[in-house]
């Protein structure tokens, strides 16, 4: 019986942000930063985080858009977010070293950063993948979201309380046929995030981990799967509670870990199908 006892004590537990409902006010005084947040999932989540009232930096390539994510946080009467415009193609060390200092001046800490942009590239056999595509896709979704994470750690550590989260995907911890640099950058992301999270465990009070949010009806979703019933796809409003339990109090503690924000998907066609359902 006593056995039994600690399995259940254990078991609840364990932490599991898919079935997370945050607090309306979850978020209140964190600063979270969101890559990507101009469109797709990176805007449902700043939208999202802001509305459970965190300081959002909305960092994107394309001002306009950034703009209108900027208008909508402000039109809900959720506290007021800031813009970076950082083109994580083109950015040099400069304009990272401008914006982490940005983020020191306004804030003078940060308590989350979600690192969600990323790049498809194109679906081709490894003996045929083009090589400065196979570059663009391992700068973009791999080694920007390093350096971003490098120069905002000074940062990250002023929190009492921080979360580095990684966006992952199926593919990236299954290897599977035509995915190319994509599948290999989100190998490569599960692998930074553990040897960061390995190296900040008991020397900060920063946590490092991953979220693959599975099937969410974006323009990369679209790109990917262009015969797919496009509205029976979720929605990315509907899939961003568990990024909030992962960027705040939530999940204080839990760190170098692999997380997923809906259940595990059947493939929908047969296991050798070049088109998975889940980027
Ligand atoms: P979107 O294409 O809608 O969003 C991608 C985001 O990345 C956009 O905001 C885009 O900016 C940004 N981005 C791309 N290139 C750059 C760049 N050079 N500099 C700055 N920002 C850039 O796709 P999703 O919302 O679907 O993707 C979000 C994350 O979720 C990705 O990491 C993806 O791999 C992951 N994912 C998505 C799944 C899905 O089914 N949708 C499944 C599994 C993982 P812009 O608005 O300017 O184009």
């Amino acid at each position: 019986m006593a056995s039994q006892a600690s399995t259940e004590e254990l078991e609840a537990h364990v932490f599991d942000p898919r079935h997370y409902v945050p607090a309306p006010a979850e978020l209140a005084g964190r600063v979270v930063a969101v890559t990507g947040a101009s469109s797709g999932l990176g805007r449902a989540v700043a939208l999202a985080c802001a509305q459970h009232q965190a300081n959002v930096v909305l960092i994107g390539r394309d001002s306009a858009r950034l703009e209108a994510v900027h208008g909508a946080i402000a039109a809900a009467g959720a506290p007021e977010a800031s813009i970076a415009v950082l083109d994580l193609e083109q950015a040099l060390a400069q304009d990272y070293d401008q914006l982490a200092a940005a983020v020191l001046e306004r804030y003078g800490r940060l308590d989350g950063l979600l690192h969600n942009a990323g790049l498809l590239g194109t679906l081709t056999p490894i003996e045929h993948y083009d090589v400065p595509t196979w570059c663009r896709v391992l700068h973009v979704n791999l080694t920007a979201a390093f350096a971003l994470t490098q120069v905002l750690l000074p940062a990250l550590k002023r929190s009492p309380d921080a979360s580095v989260v990684f966006t992952a995907s199926s593919v990236g911890r299954r290897g599977r046929a035509y995915w190319g640099a994509y599948a290999v950058s989100k190998f490569a992301l599960e692998g930074l995030a553990q040897v960061l999270a390995d190296e900040l465990e008991g020397i900060s009070r920063v946590r490092v981990n991953t979220l693959n949010p599975g099937r969410a009806r974006t323009a990369m979703r679209r790109l990917a799967y262009p015969a797919e019933d496009f509205a029976a796809v979720p929605l990315p409003e509907s899939l961003t509670a568990p990024y909030i339990a992962l960027l705040g109090p939530a999940s204080r503690g839990v760190t170098g870990q692999a997380f997923d924000a809906q259940p595990a998907s059947v493939p929908a066609a047969t296991a050798e199908s070049s088109a998975p359902n889940s980027s």
